[in-house]
């Protein structure tokens, strides 16, 4: 059954200016939504409402604890809905529910997060240096626009909502054009928290005409994005000209490494975990297993036999681990790179093919071997599931190839030696390093991804000032009147 969508912008429930668009549930292609594009129009008036609103004294004369009222009730909310949010998110992306679940539980988690970070801020006196006091002041940004990929929204959409408000802007969020539904309930909760009109707006539609008009826009201060690359380096490139601070958190290509002494069971659990979770559709996917030699054979019998026991199946299932790509054309996509895969001497090892008789855009779990690192396969994202083992025998060498590729946002070590799995971790150009561990998240942590994986970062206390501007107070202590026309 297909829901007619409004979104939310200018302060009220309303169709976009644009064309009707429908989108799909990944796990049988029926349509499921239907909703009008937002336009070019649309995001001016947007924009503009929102920077009345953000001077109106509903919002700018909040003290930080009221903001942090509305974020925590924000953050209740959320909870209180989580059931609902996480069969919404899984209708929109296809995702199983246990992980729509832990990505609504995450939401929550950062607006209560922001909400202490709200009431705890503090502006800074600086050490006096002559007959004066310094002292920073951190003010709103303005509006600032978020603009947001399909495969995991409440999450990413979460952390770049929550951290403006937090500051005191008013936000624009553009989320992916298949996925809009975490983004409008976002509006719908922030208007139930007590948000006044025009601080939260969702104008769904392409990235190519609302997302460009966003980034252009001269009253956005500021663009938080998360998405591929390519798209990544326009919004940069635009930013330049009007000097506007972004965030880009971009793709990837992660090495996990297994050393000679790694414990294998639960380096086989965190390579599985890494790469086919989410269906392989996640920034941070381990996609490049680095095996030292010693172990190699005995970690791809154990790796194949945990592989083959994962279910393909339907998101809504408690026990399914993965569910369906995004999109017919995804999976074409996906489809293209192991015909590539193939061509390059690749050895599929499973996967490999769709899973017979589904209707929906499955893909298999899917591993090759014999391919070297400088492959395309072993080289560009194809952000499914379709990870390449590759064999290592010295550090120095397994460093050069995990670090020989343009992208640096996560990698995987394991292994028992503490002092092995910090030499490597320090050597590996990425954002984040886990250790016997993969794909564990923390809101207190900061997020960011190295070379062409991004810029700037996101999460942690310290990204509220991301969404603020320095002031610098400079206050004459004098006894004296300024003494250079004195003389
Ligand atoms: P995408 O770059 O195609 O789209 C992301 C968003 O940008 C969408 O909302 C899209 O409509 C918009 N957009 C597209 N063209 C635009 C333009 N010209 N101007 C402004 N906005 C535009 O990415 P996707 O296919 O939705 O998502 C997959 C990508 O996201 C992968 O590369 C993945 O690695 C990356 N990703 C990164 C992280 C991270 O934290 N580093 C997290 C999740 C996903």
């Amino acid at each position: 059954m297909s829901t007619h969508l409004q979104t939310f912008f200018s302060g009220q429930w309303r169709d976009g200016s644009g064309t009707l668009y429908s989108t799909e549930y990944p796990a049988t292609g029926e349509v499921v939504a239907q909703l009008h594009a937002s336009t070019a129009q649309d995001v001016d008036e947007a924009v503009r409402f929102a920077e009345a609103a953000r001077h109106q004294p509903d919002w700018a004369k909040l003290m930080p604890h009221q903001r942090a009222a509305i974020l925590h009730k924000m953050a209740a909310l959320i909870r209180e809905k989580s059931e609902e949010l996480a069969a919404l998110q899984r209708l929109d992306n296809g995702k199983p529910v246990k992980e729509c679940r832990a990505l609504v539980a995450s939401a929550a988690g950062t607006f209560q997060y922001f909400a202490a970070v709200c009431e705890t801020f503090e502006s800074s006196v600086t050490p006096q240096r002559g007959d004066f006091l310094t002292m920073s002041l951190y003010q709103p940004l303005g509006v600032v626009g978020a603009i947001t990929p399909w495969n995991s929204p409440i999450a990413s959409e979460a952390q770049k909502i929550a951290p403006a408000l937090a500051a005191g802007c008013a936000v624009v969020i553009k989320p992916a054009e298949i996925t809009p539904r975490m983004a409008i309930e976002f509006a719908r909760i922030g208007e139930q928290a007590g948000l006044p009109q025009g601080i939260l707006s969702v104008l769904p539609g392409k990235g190519s005409v609302v997302g460009d008009a966003l980034v252009k826009h001269p009253l956005i201060k500021r663009i938080a994005f998360t998405g591929g690359t390519n798209v990544g380096l326009g919004i940069a490139e635009l930013a330049a000209k009007k000097l506007m601070p972004v965030s880009l958190e971009l793709g990837g290509k992660s090495p996990t490494i297994v050393c000679a002494d790694a414990d294998l069971d639960h380096a086989v659990a965190g390579v599985i975990y890494g790469i086919f979770s989410s269906s392989g559709e996640s920034c941070v996917a381990g996609s490049r297993a680095f095996v030292h030699a010693s172990v190699y054979e005995e970690f791809k019998r154990r790796l194949l036999a945990q592989t083959a026991k994962l279910r393909v199946a339907d998101p809504a299932l408690e026990s399914t681990h993965m569910g369906p790509l995004i999109s017919k054309s995804h999976r074409e996509s996906v489809e293209r790179y192991v015909a590539l895969a193939l061509e390059e001497g690749g050895k599929l090892l499973c996967g490999g093919k769709r899973p017979a008789g589904d209707a929906g855009y499955y893909y298999e779990p899917t591993i090759f071997e014999g391919l070297p690192n400088t492959s395309r396969t072993a080289q560009e994202e194809i952000f499914g599931p379709v990870l390449c083992l590759l064999p290592w025998e010295s550090e120095e060498d397994l460093i050069a190839q995990a670090n020989d590729n343009d992208y640096g946002l996560a990698c995987g070590i394991w292994s028992q030696d503490y002092k092995t799995a910090l030499r490597l971790g320090s050597a590996i150009t990425a954002g984040t390093v886990w250790v016997n561990t993969y794909k564990l998240f923390s809101i207190s942590t900061p997020f960011t991804g190295y070379k062409m994986s991004g810029l700037g970062r996101e999460k942690g206390a310290a990204s509220i000032m991301e969404y603020m501007m320095q002031k610098s107070f400079y206050w004459g202590t004098n006894a004296q009147p300024l003494p250079w026309s004195q003389s």
